[in-house]
């Protein structure tokens, strides 16, 4: 069954109109869901009972149900465990940095990319979510911030998942997250993170948005990385470069690479050295993230003078470089820390 959380008001005005119902409705049901916080079709008043029983019968709502909340200690971060309607489950997390709220949304249960320090790649991709399950991450968080009088401003797609290989899905939840009807999230304020699947970057620059988009870097070079992200083997490192300045010219957008700095691995200075010539001249922001342990993973984030060093490298070459101060470490609430939940 298809969730109405799935439809863009365009969407479900043409789901009404097929099935013998007034298009305006569909604006009545935006207002339940997204500004009344209605958690059922019977709440929606205002509707007929016959189009309520309609609704119920063949869209799904809701979808997720809250598993557990865990907040970390500074109480800046809260970690959103969810169960799916087949019982997978997937988390979300919120961080609350001075005035700004932002979710990290999950776009699949587990993740195909596989990479070597994330507990969510561990065991692989298991399915995608439907645009209605990530719209409902938001929600529901919307809900719980409503009520403290804030609201979500920014999205990032960072949480468990390749977001290029769940490409549909993550569109529609773009457009919705979008809409003026529902959560009003301007797109220069939602983040797409990706391994660097070629095509998927070539297509969203052509979807006239505005997103962020975010390489996930992690090495200086193809040999390196293809052991970090066995993912990688099937892009050439060169390619996703060019792919990404594509993107930056068609979209106007900055472009920004993550780097998770792994002990003994990819964090010595010759690595800095190999990655600012790669980077020279380029219009973008390089963001260092020391590794988050995860259980299981004999993997070690480096000394604070071997960050430091590194990204002394890196501004030296004229490279616009951020370190990351990691928020929810306590909560595994950390980029990679999210893991499949049983
Ligand atoms: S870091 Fe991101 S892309 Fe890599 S396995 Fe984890 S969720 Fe997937």
């Amino acid at each position: 069954m298809q969730e109405i959380c799935s439809l863009s008001l365009e969407s479900l005005k043409a789901w009404l109109e097929s099935n013998g119902e007034k298009s305006f409705r569909a604006q009545q049901i935006y207002d339940w869901i997204y500004t009344k916080d209605a958690s059922a079709f019977e709440e929606m008043t205002n509707l007929g009972k016959e189009l309520r029983q309609k609704l119920a019968a063949s869209l799904r709502y809701p979808t997720l149900k809250l598993v557990r909340t865990q907040e970390s200690e500074d109480g800046e971060t809260i970690k959103f465990l969810w169960e799916l309607a087949d019982g997978k489950r997937v988390e979300s997390v919120l961080i609350m940095s001075a005035a700004r709220r932002t979710v990290c949304v999950s776009c699949q249960v587990g993740c195909p990319a596989r990479c070597a320090f994330c507990a969510s790649g561990k065991e692989g991709l298991m399915r995608n979510l439907s645009a209605g399950e990530i719209v409902e991450q938001v929600l529901h968080i919307n809900r719980f911030l409503k009520q403290r009088g804030e609201r979500v401003c920014h999205i990032v797609f960072m949480g468990m998942g390749e977001p290029m290989e769940n490409y549909e899905a993550v569109l529609d939840a773009i457009q919705i997250f979008n809409d003026p009807n529902s959560f009003q999230i301007s797109q220069r304020r939602i983040t797409v993170s990706t391994v660097g699947v070629v095509e998927g970057i070539d297509r969203l620059a052509k979807e006239d948005l505005s997103v962020n988009l975010v390489l996930s870097l992690h090495a200086p070079n193809q040999h390196l990385r293809k052991k970090i992200i066995p993912y990688a083997r099937k892009y050439p490192l060169e390619e996703i470069l060019m792919a990404m300045e594509r993107y930056a010219r068609e979209t106007k957008r900055d472009i920004t690479y993550e780097y998770t700095l792994l002990a003994e691995i990819n964090d010595q200075a010759e690595h800095a050295e190999e990655l600012a010539n790669l980077l020279r001249g380029k219009q973008c922001t390089v963001n260092l993230i020391p590794y988050n342990p995860v259980d299981g993973l004999k993997l070690r984030r480096p000394a604070k003078e071997a960050i430091e060093e590194f990204r002394n490298i890196l501004m030296d070459a004229k490279i616009n470089t951020t370190w990351r101060y990691t928020k929810g470490k306590d909560i595994a609430a950390a980029c990679g820390q999210l893991a499949l939940q049983k």
